[in-house]
């Protein structure tokens, strides 16, 4: 069964996932958001009891995001990570040369950044709880170890672009030294972070994938920039479909760092699992902060596709499509009422709901979904005469194809 890894950035978020109808998941949550609100995060963590990731989010030291330093959280984490030992008082990004000495052998730097890194990640949660005095009753209980501990360690990383040959040398020591400080029953994970450029060159894919395979590594998240399945060419996603083959010849689970529904289908493909949010986030620009939308956003299960609430109705009129009969549904305010948070946690939650009956029909009659998906497109296409909608249900004939598509 492909994995679900939801990702959370606003605290209310959990709450929609413990009402809705969907029990199989994990939870990941960058470090970011987790400084920014760690008291609400790490309440919605060991409330849900859910396996959980806290994905270090590195990167952003390694390349010079000016917007970001003024963020509450980036200090916090330059301290958490001993950054601010690393550079001087007024930079904050770790040169290269901290990194690896002029043979480009790591410096010692390098392996306490590593080291503070994945400290973080296994304690931080317990830190936060020890601050917090309510949190007693969590520490009393006797699975606490288990319910504080991620289900996967995350070694640091930083971004590929074009010609980053010395950063990924970098990545290949973290990983390494991470590896070499992994503690009993701990899974480290190595993400493959690239410009989106770099997926048509066959040739860095193949050294990319070589270099990360380092024994001892357990898995991968992949993290191609803004790479957006709805909108991509066939040539872009046959791309990606690709660097998943090639990268599941290691025998290693693989999960999409942002994907959505055409991830999913990777699964037979060697894809393990996916992360998003609830009915946004499924691709990301790595130099950009961003939140939820600003508007409410309805998930057309028919063309699988997002849709502004306030022209769902005239959308599921034109191209003829079934409504949803969930109990979110019939419970959504009409759109001309002034209720916008109450639409955001009715579109959330029937979102959640049918992501996680996609999952379960990829699971078992993915062919099913495929002849479904190609159905839904040309009856679309017939009715949209003046092609008006296309934007929302012409990825259901790319992925098709993309998916089918014999290489
Ligand atoms: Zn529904």
């Amino acid at each position: 069964m492909p994995e679900f890894l939801i990702r959370l950035n606003i605290g209310r978020e959990m709450a929609w996932i413990e009402d809705s109808e969907i029990n199989d998941y994990s939870i990941i949550v960058s470090a970011t958001v987790l400084e920014s609100f760690p008291k609400r995060f790490t309440n919605a963590i060991l409330k849900t009891r859910k396996p959980f990731i806290i994905d270090p989010y590195t990167h952003i030291f390694g390349y010079n995001v000016p917007q970001l330093r003024d963020k509450r959280w980036f200090a916090k984490l330059m301290g958490h990570y001993g950054i601010d030992l690393i550079v001087s008082p007024d930079d904050t990004l770790i040169p290269l040369n901290q990194l690896l000495d002029p043979k480009k052998l790591p410096t010692d730097k390098l392996k306490s950044f590593v080291e503070n890194v994945m400290d973080y990640q296994r304690n931080r949660i317990q830190s936060i709880c020890d601050e917090i005095s309510e949190f007693e009753e969590f520490e009393s209980s006797s699975d606490t170890s288990s319910t504080l501990s991620p289900k996967y360690i995350i070694s640091p990383y930083f971004y590929l672009g074009y010609d980053s040959d010395t950063w990924r040398q970098v990545n290949v020591h973290c990983i390494n030294t991470a590896i070499n400080l992994k503690q009993n029953g701990e899974k480290i994970f190595a993400v493959i972070l690239i410009d989106k450029t770099i997926l048509a060159m066959s040739e860095d894919i193949d050294k990319i994938i070589s270099d990360y395979n380092i024994e001892g590594v357990d898995g991968y998240f992949i993290w191609v920039t803004d790479f957006d399945e709805k909108t991509s060419r066939l040539s872009e996603l046959l791309a990606f479909r690709r660097l998943v083959e090639k990268l599941s010849k290691l025998k290693k689970p693989i999960y999409n760092m942002y994907g959505g529904l055409y991830s999913f289908l990777l699964h037979k493909y060697g894809l393990s699992g996916v992360c998003h949010s609830i009915c946004y986030g499924e691709h990301k620009d790595p130099f950009m902060i961003g939140g939820m939308l600003a508007n409410v956003r309805y998930y057309q299960p028919l063309i699988r596709s997002k849709i502004p609430f306030s022209r769902r109705y005239e959308i599921e009129k034109t191209l003829d499509l079934d409504k949803c009969d969930c109990k979110y549904c019939k419970e959504l305010p009409d759109v001309s009422t002034d209720s916008f948070g109450k639409q955001m946690e009715l579109c959330g939650k029937h979102f959640l709901r049918v992501r996680a009956n996609e999952i379960n029909e990829i699971e078992h009659t993915s062919g099913k979904v495929l002849s479904n998906m190609k159905a839904v497109y040309e009856q679309a296409k017939k009715l949209d005469r003046i092609l008006a909608y296309d934007s929302f249900y012409d990825q259901l004939d790319s992925w098709n194809d993309a998916i089918t598509y014999n290489m």
